[in-house]
């Protein structure tokens, strides 16, 4: 298939499949007016075809019944509903949905749907790149290494993808699965526009995880898209969170906690502090108390995650998990900064799904 110029310029390089056809899901309202306007299709086909993706979740053009046949046909010659492929999908005991996706090009990348009995919300946790250059010692996809950024298409996809095979509407979704966000910011802020007004996901029910990068910070902030932003601190002193989120390095503690600052000045929005308990590497009590401290005048809630193991080769895990006393007597020491203190709720550790697991796409 030839590729068309109107195409290319309105699109940005949309997704394709095997043989060469648009993918439609994950493409913006307007991106849909540049494809219909190249097949000669008046604007309002965009319309239609936008509510098929969006509002229906269609798995194939044929059922686009609103559209003649003929239209059908041409459209099946042009384009394909989606492009993302569902290699595997592992279902926990807790009804937590993994779901393994291949990209047109073969790389792999993992989404999370998430339903918890006591809300009525569902949560779908997506990927932002394949492979993650940020290198958390803790985490199964920092062991990978960079591979490549998602487009903003790729990034709604997984949710529409979901939607379609789950049967069930997504109400909030986080910017936590493998990669780093804001690394890949102008993908991911476009992907959140679309989240908001196509896929019906509103800011204050969106997002962003970071492990501190500083220009995607203020990039996020310059936006202001009502989105939450978590940073992931995962340590107070910078001895120990250089040595557990590398980039601490290149963005100090100081800095960031600066950042933070500014991201609740200008937008109003309490932040989430993100906080991985490892076994006598974060979780000891004097940490606890310097956490308090830190974040003593940021308008925030802190999120305790008590480590979900994973494996070396040799099946040694890379670090400890605290017990139940150690996470309950950090918690109480961090909540004497006066902040809101959880400890996260376990979901899908049977099928690897957890916090820092997310790795299986790379055994293939
Ligand atoms: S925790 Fe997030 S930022 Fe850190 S290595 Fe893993 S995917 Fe990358």
């Amino acid at each position: 298939m030839t590729k068309n110029n109107d195409i290319e310029r309105g699109l940005k390089d949309p997704a394709r499949d095997k043989s060469g056809r648009i993918a439609l899901s994950g493409l913006s309202l307007a991106q849909l007016k540049a494809f219909v306007k190249s097949i000669g299709e008046p604007a309002f086909r965009a319309d239609q075809i936008h509510s098929w993706i969006y509002a229906k979740w269609a798995g194939s053009i044929d059922e686009m019944t609103n559209l003649s046949a003929d239209l059908r046909k041409r459209l099946n010659e042009a384009a394909c509903v989606s492009a993302l492929e569902i290699a595997t999908l592992k279902v926990s005991r807790d009804g937590t949905r993994k779901y393994l996706f291949r990209l047109p090009d073969g790389k792999l990348v993992e989404s999370v749907l998430m339903s918890f009995q006591d809300r009525d919300t569902l949560s779908a946790c997506v990927s932002s790149q394949v492979g993650c250059a940020v290198g958390c010692t803790f985490c199964a996809t920092g062991y990978l290494g960079f591979m490549r950024n998602l487009t903003a298409q790729e990034i709604v996809d997984q949710v529409l993808a979901i939607q379609r095979e789950s049967g069930q509407r997504i109400s909030n979704l986080v910017y936590m699965g493998q990669g780093e966000p804001l690394l890949n910011t102008e993908n991911v802020i476009e992907s959140i526009f679309t989240m908001q007004q196509s896929v019906g996901i509103g800011g204050r029910h969106i997002t962003v995880s970071t492990s501190g990068i500083i220009p995607g910070i203020e990039q996020l902030q310059k936006e202001n898209l009502s989105v939450t932003l978590a940073l992931s601190l995962h340590a107070p002193d910078t001895k120990t969170r250089e040595e557990v989120v590398p980039i601490t390095k290149k963005y100090s503690i100081a800095d960031l906690m600066k950042s933070l600052k500014d991201y609740v000045h200008t937008t109003g929005r309490r932040v989430t502090i993100e906080y991985v308990l490892l076994k006598d590497v974060t979780d000891r009590p004097e940490q606890a108390i310097e956490l308090a401290e830190l974040v003593r005048d940021i308008h925030c809630n802190i999120n305790l995650i008590p480590y979900n193991p994973t494996y070396n080769e040799d099946g040694t895990a890379l670090y400890d998990r605290p017990s139940r006393e150690a996470q309950w007597k950090f918690k109480e020491l961090a909540e004497r900064s006066g902040k809101t203190v959880t400890i996260r709720l376990e979901r899908g550790t049977d099928i690897e799904a957890a916090c820092g697991q997310l790795h299986n796409a790379f055994k293939e």
